[in-house]
């Protein structure tokens, strides 16, 4: 029997370039040492007390079908955290609790793209977005961020794709970002804001990691004069309560296109289990010191990671301004950032994600995710440093 297309070509085909991630697994199932420093992971699990809270909802009976478009506490308490973070009047009309933001990004594009229609994004990228872009039948256009500007998209690019891709409808933006670590300036989303005006694109701006900033400041570009109308954010507990396997996230926008997106979830999730939205409340009413608690140990890896690397001119980081990761420039070993990470992985049983896996315009590059305990990150990391600079020494000699 045949399958569809859309779900056939979801991947659009060819390498996904996470060869060595499988590789990685499938030495450790087969009982090898290796320290994982691929996916986006906290090393630590759920705080208890959410546990907790999660628990007693459970058991006061909050187990039935909860409503769709997400709880009246949750939807208000995402509402005011919007509001109070980006001065943006937000209320829960804007909001819609989706199982992750993983499922928001769905949603938005779904909102605002018709079969057919062109999608802009950012290359270097999250691995889901041209395969969440195909999945509502739109097509993919990626613009390429480039190394030398520390990724930070460029307007002209942005405008200059949306020129040329006839029936483009939206651009995805993600800021802190993954895989890159780069924090968007001001200025930058003031050049993004400036193309979607001039090209009438609706912008998703995906803000997962937006308490994960180690320098600058997270502007939400909904905040951006004019841009509330035309801005749909995209927001999780994963990242920010360590709450991944949860599942709860949301989708902030203009109250029309909410109430779409809210139908669109009654024929595809039917919302987010009551218990977890409990345990979501709990959380955001933690406040910051929780959420900062959390994020924590990822700079303090960042300022390990920037001490091993200064004194030497091989391995180029991008600037780290937030989020999990960081992006390390290996151009100067004459490798692939696959062949380098093969190489790492077979020589010292350290797993990378090459760049390549996040698009064309992180070639040469590695992904570092810093999701392992100080001691171990500063080891593995000092190892990869050494073998770049042996590396390029060989290359050299
Ligand atoms: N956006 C980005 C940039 C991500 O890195 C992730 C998860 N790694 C997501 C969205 C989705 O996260 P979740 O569905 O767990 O909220």
């Amino acid at each position: 029997m045949d399958l569809s297309k859309r779900i056939t070509g979801l991947t659009g085909g060819g390498s996904d370039g996470w060869g060595v991630f499988y590789r990685a697994r499938a030495l450790i199932a087969a009982g090898e040492p290796v320290t994982e420093l691929t996916i986006g992971e906290h090393d630590i699990r759920t705080a208890p007390a959410i546990l907790d809270a999660m628990d007693r909802a459970a058991r006061g009976g909050h187990t039935g079908y909860a409503v769709v478009p997400g709880t009246d506490t949750l939807r208000q308490a995402v509402a005011q955290r919007v509001t109070a973070r980006t001065g943006v009047p937000t209320g829960p009309e804007n909001v819609l609790i989706t199982p992750g933001g993983q499922s928001a990004l769905f949603a938005a594009h779904h909102a605002v793209c018709d079969e057919g229609d062109r999608a802009l994004f950012i290359d270097p990228y999250y691995a889901t977005y041209p395969g969440t872009i195909r999945a509502v039948g739109a097509t993919p256009v990626a613009v390429p961020a480039r190394p030398d500007d520390g990724f930070q998209p460029c307007s002209t690019d942005i405008a200059d794709s949306a020129a040329r891709a006839r029936g483009a409808r939206s651009l995805l933006i993600n800021s802190p970002n993954n895989p890159t670590g780069a924090v968007y300036t001001p200025q930058t989303l003031q050049g993004i804001a400036e193309a979607t005006r001039a090209h009438d694109l609706w912008l998703i701006s995906d803000e997962v990691y937006d308490t994960q900033i180690w320098q600058g400041t997270h502007l939400s570009p909904r905040a951006l004069p004019g841009m509330a109308e035309r801005t749909l954010v995209v927001g999780s507990m994963s990242k920010s309560h360590a709450m991944t396997g949860s599942r709860c996230g949301w989708l902030v926008g203009p109250a029309e296109l909410i109430t779409h997106a809210i139908t669109l979830a009654t024929h595809t999730t039917y919302g987010v289990p009551g218990f977890i939205q409990d345990a979501a409340v709990f959380a955001l009413d933690q406040g910051h010191a929780l959420e900062d608690d959390i994020a924590a140990p990822f700079r303090r890896r960042r300022d390990i990671a920037h001490r091993i690397i200064d004194g030497q001119r091989v391995v180029r980081m991008i600037p780290a301004d937030g989020a999990m990761y960081l992006m390390l420039d290996i151009r100067a070993t004459g490798l692939s950032g696959e062949a380098f990470a093969n190489r790492l992985l077979d020589t010292h049983r350290i797993a990378v994600m090459p760049g390549e896996s996040f698009g064309q315009a992180a070639a040469g590059h590695l992904r570092v995710a810093l999701t392992i305990d100080d001691d171990r990150f500063a080891q593995a990391f000092g190892l990869l440093v050494r073998f770049a600079g042996d590396l390029a020494g060989s290359a050299a000699g």
